[in-house]
């Protein structure tokens, strides 16, 4: 097999050819036909997250084990399976649900491998697809694709279900008043077109960038407002017809967390998704009197991935723009991202 391999924190990806891999028990051998490049991966080959105040959360020292095959989008075709895998149709296109669990704890149990303190997630803590050759533990974690291309369902394995889950926990209020989206990049834009397929009213949306502004009116916002406005949480709150039930935030700086504590109503919901990063600006006892849950979101379930692909090759999720690369490119397409020169989505097609 070939693949591009993380050998050191912070240095460039080396292209290795390894023995083909095989398969027991219930796991799953993949041709790789397409792979989402994350911006996640940048943090990765750097091997940290800068926390803010000086501090950074070292991936090494959190069990991310080198040599590492990165890659956590992707998509393939089943090559080989084990003897109790069960009966896997091999003609079909695939794409894998990455955030795998240890399989035995509470969470996990649960159905939320996403949140286990053992993760094996692929690209992370396990092999992922980066290559053209990738093994998984089992075939639940597969998902047809219908009539979406490899390149379009790869990217729904982290951006799209990330937005899908973040939204999820807000389902309750989206059909009652418009939901608040703080970011208009590519989760922003992909959030407007799950609003709508939800069953949500239009939302509002927020951002500093005009011309992000006009892709969200273009996507369907209900209306885009200027998050730097000195009147932006009047905006909003008029908006969204009076304090605002529920807002996403897609960026998780200071000033957007800001704004959606003062935007939100008594009992609304403030999910934060984005990792930009800063301190929590909010009074505490304004929590309670406001009675307002502020919650994390980090991917999304193995249910919610599901539902997520229904919608998807019944053609309700919104597909960003992508472009493809060969696998052995994978290095400079981190680059360009590193540099903000990516489009929609880079896909790694080996
Ligand atoms: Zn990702
Ligand atoms: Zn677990």
């Amino acid at each position: 097999m070939r693949c591009q391999s993380l050998t050191k924190f912070g240095n460039p990806l080396t292209a290795e050819e390894r023995p083909d891999m095989t398969v027991s028990g219930t796991e799953v051998l993949l041709k790789v036909t397409a792979n989402g490049v994350c911006h996640s991966d940048l943090h990765i080959r750097e091997g940290s997250y800068n926390l803010g105040h000086g501090q950074r959360m070292n991936f090494g020292e959190r069990g991310m084990k080198l040599p590492l095959v990165m890659g956590h989008e992707p998509a393939g075709r089943v090559i080989a399976a084990g003897p109790d895998a069960g009966d896997i149709d091999t003609s079909l296109d695939y794409v894998v649900y990455p955030w795998h669990g240890c399989g035995s704890c509470h969470q996990c149990k649960m159905g939320r491998e996403n949140y286990c303190a053992a993760p094996k997630f692929l690209g992370m803590f396990a092999d992922g697809g980066y290559a053209d050759m990738l093994k998984i533990p089992h075939p639940k974690y597969l998902f047809g694709i219908g009539s979406l291309t490899p390149a379009q369902a790869a990217p729904l394995a982290c951006s799209g279900l990330t937005t899908f889950s973040a939204l999820k926990k807000v389902e309750d209020t989206i059909k009652a008043a418009p939901v608040v989206i703080i970011g208009a990049g590519g989760l922003g834009l992909m959030a407007i077109g799950l609003v709508k397929s939800m069953g949500g009213l239009d939302p509002v949306v927020v951002d500093i960038d005009p011309e992000k502004r006009e892709a969200a009116l273009a996507a369907g916002a209900s209306c885009a407002i200027d998050g730097a406005a000195e009147d932006a949480v009047a905006q909003v709150q008029a908006a969204t017809g009076g304090p605002s039930l529920a807002v996403i935030d897609l960026v998780g700086a200071e000033a957007t967390a800001s704004l959606a504590f003062n935007a939100i109503a008594k009992g609304g919901k403030i999910v934060i998704v984005g990792l930009f990063g800063g301190a929590a600006p909010w009074p505490l006892p304004l929590i309670p009197v406001k009675a307002v849950t502020i919650m994390g979101s980090y991917v999304g379930s193995l249910p919610e991935f599901a539902e997520l692909m229904d919608l998807a090759v019944q053609g309700k999720v919104p597909m960003l723009p992508t472009a493809t690369h060969a696998l052995e490119e994978a290095e400079n397409v981190l680059n360009q991202l590193e540099e903000g020169k990516v489009i929609g989505r880079a896909v790694l097609t080996p």
